[in-house]
């Protein structure tokens, strides 16, 4: 394997599906991939609890692109060239059907990421890719029109490009990348989790959800709707896992720690809540007001609301004060909580940050070193939960695959 086509670093989701693509594109190319450890796409097979939420049923690249709090202006061609429907073909025509479950997320119809993982391997090995396994890029020089690459055991190699797949980066990859091709990382900070918040009383009615509920933070303007669970240590569910990565430098800034705001119902209108609340509290003027929940909220989530914004549980609805009927409408629409801190949300961690986009161009080549690019999650890209980080991957991939088959 001492002289390559491409040797591609990283035998993840982009790296592989790259792989593929050049060699189904031209069989003759002579491709390795290098992977660091001793298996190949272990967050593919991990992924999507174990199915591998392959991607997000949004076919129009308008509104696919709103899905990615970083790179989306930098994305809009690529899914032009690849987006959602070339990739239900892409593995479709290699076999794995995909399904849409009813929130729009995409998953293999077997329910299982292996399904996804074996298509890849199967696809770059039938087609005479090579795997290099536990083995990383120690440096690479590019004289002569090719690159000369010396992996961790101090081999060399020759390739004539070299694709750059090594996931999400942490501060010692961004250094190493700035030290040996002089490539620029913008800020690396967590991206997709949950939200801590200490309130024992909150904890207790852990494992209820709204599902039209809101999150905004306060001094932002933006909130963002959708689910919302309580869980032990705080709040997850769609809404807060969101706005967690919409929000990500903001809250690394904040150290996590800032007021939420929570609306657990649908209806934002201060007015038309009130409105509603008084019909409710009317209809059940003689009843004790905890045992009545308005607005179809879960019983245990109507009581704390009502603690929270200071009403005995015991008082009878008709008799509920101006004050008080406006402190609860205040608490439907705008419970406010202290932040402390972030958990990782089932282990999913993806990192915002990464390549600096304005390095690369259009195809994912890098403007100062000539044949040599970057895909998937180790550039500043990335997508909120739902397939969307995968999407990204399998485009950039797809779209570097097609730059180097055209400048061969
Ligand atoms: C638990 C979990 C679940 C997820 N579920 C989903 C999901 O269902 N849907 C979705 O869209 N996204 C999901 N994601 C995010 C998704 O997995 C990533 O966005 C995606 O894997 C990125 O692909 P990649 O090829 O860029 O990086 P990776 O898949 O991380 O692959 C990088 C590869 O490069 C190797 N490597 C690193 N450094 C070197 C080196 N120096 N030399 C050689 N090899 C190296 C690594 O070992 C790894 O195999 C999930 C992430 C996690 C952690």
């Amino acid at each position: 394997m001492s002289q390559m086509d491409v040797v591609i670093i990283g035998g993840g989701a982009s790296g592989f599906f790259c792989a593929c693509e050049l060699l189904i594109q031209n069989k003759n190319l002579k491709v390795a991939i290098w992977e660091k450890t001793s298996k190949t796409l272990g967050k593919v097979r991990i992924s999507g609890g174990g199915r591998c939420n392959v991607t997000h049923d949004a076919r129009e690249v308008r509104k696919l692109l709103r899905k990615y709090p970083r790179g989306s202006k930098y994305l809009r061609a690529k899914f032009n060239n690849f987006g959602v429907q070339q990739t239900i073909d892409w593995f479709e025509n290699r076999g794995v059907k995909l399904k849409t479950e009813t929130d729009f997320r995409m998953f293999p119809i077997t329910d299982s990421s292996e399904t996804v993982a074996k298509c890849l391997e199967n696809t770059f090995y039938h087609l005479g890719g090579i795997t290099a396994f536990n083995r990383s890029l120690e440096s690479a020089r590019f004289s002569n029109d090719e690159w000369h690459l010396v992996s961790n055991s101090g081999e060399e190699f020759i390739a004539r490009y070299i694709v750059l797949a090594i996931g999400g980066l942490t501060q010692p990859k961004a250094n190493w990348l700035n030290s040996q091709f002089s490539m620029k990382t913008t800020p690396l900070v967590p991206s997709i989790f949950t939200l801590n918040i200490k309130d024992s009383d909150l904890h207790e009615l852990s494992g209820l959800s709204v599902s039209e509920g809101r999150i905004k933070y306060e001094g932002f303007k933006q909130d963002y709707e959708g689910p919302v669970l309580i869980t032990h240590w705080g709040l997850s569910g769609p809404a807060v896992l969101a706005s967690s990565a919409w929000h990500a430098v903001d809250m690394y800034h904040l150290n996590y720690h800032t007021i939420v705001q929570v609306g657990w119902i649908a209806e934002r209108n201060e007015d038309k809540v009130r409105e509603e609340l008084n019909v409710h509290l009317e209809l059940n003027k003689f009843k004790k007001v905890g045992n009545s929940a308005a607005f179809d909220l879960p019983k245990r989530l109507w009581n704390w609301i009502l603690s929270n914004a200071g009403i005995d549980l015991e008082k009878i609805g008709g008799d509920l004060k101006k004050d008080e009927r406006n402190r609860l409408v205040e608490n439907i629409i705008r419970t406010k909580l202290q932040v402390s801190g972030r958990t990782t949300y089932k282990e999913e961690f993806v990192t915002a940050g990464g390549v600096d986009l304005e390095e690369l161009n259009p195809d994912g080549s890098f403007k100062k070193q000539p044949k040599l690019f970057a895909i998937g999650e180790m550039l500043d890209i990335d997508g909120i939960t739902g397939g969307f980080n995968f999407q990204a991957a399998w485009s950039t991939a797809f779209s570097a695959a097609h730059g180097i088959l055209k400048s061969y």
